[in-house]
């Protein structure tokens, strides 16, 4: 975490690239961090890697765009304590950190003011009062922010309150550590995953299959042998995946790390990520494409959120 890169110069001079390719502007409210394997997976002297454009802060995210807002899928009006967010019948979403290993510019979470947000120390009490007291609610996803950034025995400790709670039957990680920073699997982390009485879920989040190296598939084979379901999210973004052949090598690519592909979203509309929207008519397209290349487990379910919906909603 400490020596990931945060200076737009740095990194693009290390990949050979010219330095006015970043935007200083766009950096100022969301800055770049990227760690520095996952720098190592980008190609050098390419300006258009696909890993190096989810990253790079570009002079095209201060440009308005109709229809982009901050809070784009309405989270803050379904949280209900702070940093909880319970949108979908069932399941509850709690925000545990507003840090991440990694900036995505794409992030639907970039304005997200993570300070109201974040259950401090005591607030976690509020949090699983309220999980407590809803027999409605089996399965908790611990989101973010990235919440394997969180010490493992705050971690720990959180599981094993939560496994006390009788109703909930799974806990869900939506983390993109293992993929970024593929280190922070380590005996720590495996000493609790998995170990719970409660279902174990950790959806990854991989847009390219370059994300993808030797030590990312070790420690997705690590955690798949604590018992843990592994599932993958994308976000559909122009560019950077939005080709059938790219699609397909991404499946086949998680598939052979053990992990299967979940959704694929359409980019939620936030303020400062218009150029990577794909439109809704393509994405079909490239989904049919998909369907006749790879068997129908390795063909992600292409949704978008709808503020106010009961679920996410299937793209067709
Ligand atoms: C996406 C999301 C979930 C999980 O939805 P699934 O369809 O079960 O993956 C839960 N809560 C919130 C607030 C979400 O945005
Ligand atoms: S890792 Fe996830 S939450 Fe963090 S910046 Fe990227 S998309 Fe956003």
């Amino acid at each position: 975490m400490a020596e990931a890169v945060t200076d737009p110069a740095e990194l693009l001079r290390s990949l050979g690239l010219p330095v006015s390719l970043a935007d200083t502007l766009a950096g100022k409210h969301f800055p770049l961090r990227v760690p520095r394997g996952f720098v190592r997976r980008m190609e050098r002297e390419n300006p258009r890697d696909p890993l190096l454009l989810q990253v790079l802060p570009r002079m095209w995210e201060n440009r308005p765009a109709e229809g982009y807002r901050p809070d784009p899928v309405g989270d803050l009006a379904s949280m209900v304590v702070p940093g909880v967010i319970h949108k979908y019948r069932g399941r509850v979403l709690l925000v545990t950190t507003g840090v991440c290993a990694i900036h995505c510019r794409y992030c639907f979470r970039r304005h997200f003011p993570y300070a109201d947000a974040n259950p401090r120390r005591g607030e976690w009490e509020a949090a699983l009062e309220y999980i407590a007291d809803d027999p409605t609610i089996e399965e908790v996803i611990l989101s973010g922010g990235d919440p394997l950034l969180l010490a493992d025995t705050r971690l720990a400790g959180l599981c094993s309150r939560l496994q006390r709670i009788p109703h909930l039957r799974r806990l869900r990680i939506h983390t993109r550590l293992p993929v970024v920073l593929p280190s922070r699997v380590d005996d720590a982390l495996l000493g609790w995953v998995g170990k719970s009485r409660l279902q174990t879920v950790i959806v990854v989040h991989v847009n390219h299959p370059n994300e993808l190296d030797g030590a990312v598939s070790g420690a997705l084979a690590d955690l798949a042998d604590t018992g843990t379901i592994l599932l993958n999210q994308s976000v559909l973004l122009h560019g950077i995946n939005d080709d059938a052949a790219t699609l397909a090598a991404l499946s086949e690519a998680l598939f052979a790390a053990g992990v299967m592909p979940y959704y694929l979203h359409l980019l939620d509309k936030v303020e400062g990520a218009a150029h990577f929207d794909v439109d809704e008519g393509r994405a079909i397209s490239l989904l049919a494409e998909l369907r006749e290349r790879l068997p129908g487990y390795l063909v992600p379910r292409l949704v978008r959120e709808r503020e106010g919906t009961p679920a996410k909603t299937p793209v067709s």
